[in-house]
């Protein structure tokens, strides 16, 4: 039995009908400037994973409406390729100061939908934020170029846009994969269709709302919605140029291979296991609250969660400590005072997160602190809660070892010595993010040096990079060949023209066809 997050697991959408609409809010679409209802007879429900309350439908898009999102796209980048960066740039000016304004109505929603602390869902919209202000400086990033290659022969660049981009967002980050994506996308000049996860694409509608205040034109951004139908429209429509992936590796493998044969650009960001390493040198206080705070935070619903412990000899006595810390972390809806973990997105995740408890259990594991049946307040029974969870001695054979758990479990390893920690990240396929935790600067520097993963923490236990860096997992993490946001991101965004000019002919030899290969010396 496999739980992983892929096709298998991947619900069609619930037969709701038009009936049923008038009762509940409906995600619209976004096009060409307009916030239009869907005329779809198929709509997705979207639960409050705190009470398991409809919220909203999400509509399954006929195929007429994507085709008008993308052609809509099309023709609008015609006009907004030329518009100059500085207009560009202005109107990124006014999109991070209206996120700004309403970052609390947005992280509202982030709660509502996807169920992270009211604190956390603010945090999820300012890391997003973050790219919009670094997507400000594109007068900067996309300067090109120049040399004088030979005499009077000057060579240049020009960085410019690919046309459509489409971006296919998951459901943990509802504010910041979106921010990811599409304000460096239009400040380089290309247009962009934005699908949010259909389990929480509340953030993503505000964001275009806010675009909208701000003076993005109508067709810049379009917001498309949907699951399987939509991502394969975005993967075979040609004239989509470029499509950035964040999610699942089931879905970012397929959608990889099907963009990409499709001739498009695919940037695929994928799942995660991610270490961390306690020397016992370490900072024994800060190390356990960080650890505490980066596997249960977000109800561990993070790609960059902490979410495997490595105990290097003797830190296997700080196990008790950290479940104690570990325990004492309060379950309950996200929009309650001092909340430090929500629930799991749905009822599928809990359930799933669960049976990986319990698989590890009979796999041999030490289950020290069990989280699957929480005490949560009267209103939040039918929530989605799982609590902290810790499960100690755990093998690499075990499953909770080998899949992505996705909740808030942390499981822990025991070995020798930092070669033997390091030997087992790099045996491990995912290669997102990792932390060491010591006192130890040439322990520190032989972890960074050989540890076989993208992002790495020393005593920082989620090493998200800001955005004047990229965002680098890598190996099993995953494909395609540049990184979200930063330099990386840019270059992703646009293609690069390359012009040789020589304004000055005269002492060049016009007696003569030039036939051989020109090397300008
Ligand atoms: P998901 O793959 O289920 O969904 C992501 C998107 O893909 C959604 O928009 C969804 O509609 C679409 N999708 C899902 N299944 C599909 C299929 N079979 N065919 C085509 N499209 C499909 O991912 P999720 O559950 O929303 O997000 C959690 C996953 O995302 C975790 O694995 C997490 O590690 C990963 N993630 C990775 C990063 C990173 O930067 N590496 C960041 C955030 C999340």
């Amino acid at each position: 039995r496999s739980f992983s997050t892929n096709f298998s697991n991947f619900k069609p959408a619930s037969p709701f009908n038009t009936a049923d609409l008038k009762n509940f809010r409906t995600a619209p679409l976004y096009i060409n400037g307009e916030f239009v209802e869907s005329k779809t007879e198929q709509w997705i429900p979207v639960y409050n994973p705190a009470t398991c309350e409809l919220v909203t439908l999400v509509p399954e898009p006929t195929l007429q409406e994507l085709r008008d999102a993308v052609d809509n796209s099309a023709e609008t980048f015609k006009t907004w390729r030329k518009t100059t960066v500085l207009a560009r740039q202005r109107i990124l000016l006014e999109l991070q100061q209206l996120i700004r304004r309403d970052m609390d109505k947005i992280a509202k929603s982030i709660t509502e939908e996807q169920g992270k602390t009211f604190s956390d869902a603010k945090g999820d919209v300012y890391r997003g934020l973050q790219v919009v202000e670094q997507a400000c400086n594109i007068t900067n990033l996309l300067m090109g170029e120049q040399l004088t290659v030979s005499t009077d022969m000057d060579t240049y660049t020009i960085r410019e846009p690919l046309g459509v981009t489409a971006g296919i967002c998951p459901f943990n980050f509802p504010a910041m994969i979106p921010l990811w994506m599409f304000p460096l996308s239009i400040a380089a000049g290309n247009t962009m269709i934005i699908k949010p996860s259909e389990k929480d694409p509340g953030a993503t509608i505000i964001l275009a709302e806010l675009a909208k205040e701000a003076g993005v034109p109508p067709g810049v951004l379009n917001i498309v919605h949907g699951s399987i139908n939509t991502v394969d429209f975005l993967c075979d429509d040609e004239l989509i140029k470029a499509i950035s992936f964040v999610g699942s590796d089931k879905a970012g493998k397929y959608i990889y291979k099907r963009g990409t044969e499709n001739g498009k650009r695919v940037q695929a960001n994928l799942g995660a296991k991610n270490h961390g390493v306690i020397m016992p040198d370490a900072n024994k206080n800060h190390t356990l609250n960080q650890l505490a705070g980066a596997a249960f935070g977000a109800a561990g619903q993070r790609c960059m969660a902490l979410s495997t412990v490595i105990f290097v000899g003797e830190t296997n006595e700080w196990l008790p400590e950290l479940v104690e810390r570990a325990k004492h972390l309060k379950i309950s809806g996200g929009m309650e005072p001092d909340t430090d973990l929500g629930p799991l997105i749905s009822r599928d995740a809990k359930e799933r997160v669960k049976w990986l408890i319990q698989s590890g259990v009979e796999e041999g594991a030490k289950l020290v602190l069990d989280g699957s049946n929480p005490t949560v307040p009267e209103k939040y029974k039918k929530g989605n809660f799982v609590g902290p969870t810790i499960l100690a001695n755990v093998k690499p054979h075990m499953v909770c070892y080998k899949e992505e758990i996705f909740g808030p479990v942390l499981i822990c390893l025991s070995v020798d010595s930092l070669d033997d920690a390091i030997e087992l990240i790099n045996n491990n396929p995912y290669g997102n993010g990792t932390a060491i935790f010591t006192n130890n600067g040439s322990n520190a520097r032989y972890f960074v040096t050989n540890v076989e993963v993208g992002q790495i923490g020393v005593n920082v236990p989620i090493p998200v990079p800001l955005p004047m860096f990229s965002f680098t997992g890598n190996k099993g993490s995953i494909q395609g060949d540049l990184n979200f946001y930063g330099k990386s991101g840019l270059q992703f965004y646009t293609q690069i023209k390359t012009v040789t000019s020589l304004w000055r002919q005269e002492d060049v030899d016009h007696t003569k066809s030039a036939v051989t290969m020109p090397t300008m010396r």
